[in-house]
Parts: C-alpha cells; structure tokens; sequence
C-alpha cells in the first residue's frame, strides 16, 4: 500500500485504529487521563497486546474497547469528571457494557456510597467504599492476596492510602479480600480494586478486564 493510498483510506475512515482493527482485532482500551498514574496503567495495557488510549475530552471515549480509571485522588478526578462533563458521558459508555477498571481512587469514584462523603463519582457500582481505610501510619504496604479467578500463584498488591469495600449489593461478586476487608470486586462489566496491580509486573488482572473489554467488543461488532 503506498503512504498515499493509505492516508486516504484513514482519512475515509477516520482513524488508522480502525485500519488496523481488522483482521486481528486489536483492542483499544481507554486509560482515563485527568489526573493520577495513568502511565503505568497505558504501559500495561500495551504489555497485553493492546493499543492504550489517553482520554479525557468526550469524544474521545468514541470506539474505545473499555476504560481504566486509574489511582490517584479521587476528590480532584470528580472535581475534574465534573468539570470536563465526563460524569454522564462514561455512566452513559458503562450502562451499554463497556466495562470499567477502577483502582483505588478509581474505585472510589465508581462506587454509589463513599463513607461520609458526597465527593462528586459515577454512583455505577451497588458498593460502599471507605477511604483511606488502612489508617494513617499504614498509607503504604505491599502483600500477596489471592484472587481465584486469577488461579495460582498469588498476585502481589500494593497499597497506597488505599480504600475497602464496606458494602457490596446483590450483584456485585467478591474477587479479593485482604484481611476480611473486601479489595476487589465485580458487577458485570465493572471492577472495583482497591490496590494498585499497574505497580507490578503482573499482568493478570489487566488481562482478566481486557477478557472482559474483548468480548464487548465482540459483541459491538456483532461477531
Ligand atoms: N486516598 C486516595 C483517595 O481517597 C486514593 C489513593 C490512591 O488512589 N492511591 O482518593
């Protein structure tokens, strides 16, 4: 294919991930990029096989494969979700199925309850989360949990001033607990972590959301 002919079939098309696309199918999955380690969690998802997509305007959530909000603060993302109008678009992306990976204060944000406040979130996920739920002199700590859809060996979690998951509805399935505190949950298409797995070399539980991302997008496609 000549670089002509090529940019004018992107141009027709209107991006060369489309191209790309078929016949193999490479997912785009969107790494929310307002604030928080985004980085890392980009470096992930292209460790996976993917193309990691930097969003934060609106129409940049168009054709993307599913949506990773990652750790950070999670009063500034809703201040920042708020502010850039991102709040109805992602709800509206999440109510069709696309799924969403929220760590730490990204799963703050997706929660319908966070203890005591009434910080500005998505109100997605049936749970109630609690901040800053290890205390003050604890901020930090690393230790390994096992997670059974993940199989063996245990996942090593990092914590940073991290929260628990006091409340899980009906729907919401228990992935993980540290401690008998909940740290990782699941309401179909949604994940809630309250640990950072973007901070190791462990590429499983990215590759477990992006099982999920894949098959809505087969199912987008009608396939
Ligand atoms: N404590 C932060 C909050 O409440 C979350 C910390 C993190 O994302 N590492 O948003």
């Amino acid at each position: 294919m000549g670089g002509k002919c090529y940019m004018d079939e992107v141009n027709r098309i209107g991006r060369a991930g489309d191209l790309i696309r078929e016949p193999e199918m490479i997912l785009r999955i969107g790494v929310l990029a307002l604030q928080g380690d985004f980085m890392e969690h980009m470096q992930m998802v292209e460790k996976c096989g993917c193309e990691a997509v930097k969003v934060r305007l609106k129409h940049e959530f168009e054709g993307i494969d599913g949506l990773i909000i990652p750790g950070g603060e999670s009063t500034t993302f809703g201040v920042l979700m708020e502010r850039y109008n991102l709040i109805q678009e992602i709800r509206r992306q999440a109510l069709s199925g696309m799924p969403i990976f929220g760590t730490c204060s990204g799963a703050i944000v997706l929660a319908k309850e966070i203890e005591g406040s009434n910080q500005p979130r998505l109100s997605l996920m049936d749970i109630t989360v609690r901040r800053n739920a290890f205390g003050r002199q604890i901020n930090s700590f690393e230790t390994d949990i096992d997670i059974e859809v993940l199989g063996e060996p245990p996942f090593r979690a990092v914590f940073i001033r991290a929260p628990i998951i006091t409340r899980v509805g009906s729907g919401v399935k228990v992935l993980a607990t540290f401690e008998d505190k909940i740290v990782l949950a699941q309401q179909g298409n949604l994940i809630a972590c309250a640990f950072h797995p973007e901070l190791t070399n462990d590429l499983r539980l990215h590759q477990y959301f992006i099982s999920l991302c894949e098959a809505y997008a087969k199912k987008r496609m009608g396939k």
